[in-house]
């Protein structure tokens, strides 16, 4: 028998849940030689999530469920799925059905074959996602796979079987800024990459804004590289050399022609561009440390307000 803890993050998923539980428990049920956990964790949900989480526990003992203080994200939610999963085979997939259960039967018999640490999905389209959105992700994709060199694969999802082994190399990863797609990629291991269409919501709504998203892309590439660093550096070199031409420049015409003190308006220009590039580079270093101050701090990734279910959990009927 493997022991299979899938992790389930929910945020406000009420409306999708009972289709998701239904669907996955069909699938988990006819995996052959599997013991199943679920384990949700509820991320700070407002609507009847947890009462859901509460009762489907009392009905069903392969089912857990943590439940957060307050929002703290789907990275946080990951994570204390992560820690508090007890499988061999770990599965992390969404509530709402966009990562196709049915995918399971498929991933087993790769990791079983001990050829892959790790059996991924990536979406090889993106449709039914806005245009512009669309375009904004593959810019981010090719931008940071080329200022990182931590591997981001364009379309991965979080959606993933892995071995007990790979779960506790990602638990060592204990930063609070966490950004899985680039982690699952750096702590190595195999992993076999299974391409899938995009699929719509079940039901619900999505919970990234394109701000948000934006916010995250950000993240990413900061928890990634420090390639804007150096991009500040290198625009401070390149403005250095710019100036002393302009001076050796000045100098010349004011030797041969004199008068050169005219052309105001241009040196209003001038400054004002390099003050912006100025404030743009102090800008980046910012970026970075705040997230140093953040991780210096070592608050906790998630705080749990509520648990239960599992073997130890008495039914009440
Ligand atoms: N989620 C979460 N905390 C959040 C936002 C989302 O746990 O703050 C969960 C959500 O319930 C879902 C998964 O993460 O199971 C993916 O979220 P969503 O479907 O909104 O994102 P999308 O698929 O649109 O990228
Ligand atoms: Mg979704």
């Amino acid at each position: 028998m493997t022991r299979l803890t899938l992790i389930v993050p929910c945020y406000n998923e009420e409306a999708a849940l009972p289709v998701f539980c239904e669907r996955v428990d069909a699938v988990v049920s006819a995996l052959p030689g599997v013991e199943a956990e679920f384990l949700f964790v509820d991320d700070g949900s407002t609507d009847a999530t947890l009462p859901f989480l509460r009762a489907l526990a009392e009905r069903d003992r392969r089912v857990r469920y943590l439940s957060f203080s307050r929002n703290f994200g789907k990275e946080a939610a990951m994570y204390a799925g992560l820690q508090a999963a007890t499988g061999d085979l770990v599965a992390i997939l969404d509530a709402d059905l966009q990562d196709p259960p049915e995918l399971l039967e498929e991933m087993l018999p790769l990791i079983r074959s001990g050829q892959y640490d790790c059996v991924a999905v990536r979406r090889v389209t993106r449709k039914g996602e806005p245009a512009i959105r669309s375009l904004f992700a593959r810019a981010f994709y090719r931008l940071i796979n080329k200022v990182s060199r931590t591997q981001i694969v364009d379309g991965a999802r979080d959606y993933r079987l892995m071995t007990r082994q790979m779960v506790d190399s990602i638990l060592q990863l204990t930063e609070v800024n966490r950004f899985s797609k680039g982690i699952f990629s750096w702590v190595g291991y195999r992993t076999h990459w299974l391409e899938v269409e995009n699929a719509q919501r079940a039901a619900g709504q999505t919970k990234w804004s394109f701000f948000k998203l934006c916010l995250y892309a950000m993240d990413g590439i900061i928890a990634f590289s420090t390639a804007p660093l150096a991009i500040a550096s290198v625009l401070g070199l390149a403005f250095c050399v710019i100036a002393f031409i302009a001076i050796i420049f000045v100098i010349v015409r004011q030797l041969i022609w004199g008068g050169s003190a005219f052309g105001w308006p241009s040196m209003v220009c001038i400054l004002l561009f390099v003050t912006g590039i100025q404030l743009f580079c102090i800008g980046i270093l910012g970026q970075y440390l705040s997230k140093t101050y953040l991780e210096v701090k070592r608050r906790p990734i998630y705080i749990l307000r509520e648990s239960g279910g599992g073997e130890g959990h008495a039914p009440q009927d």
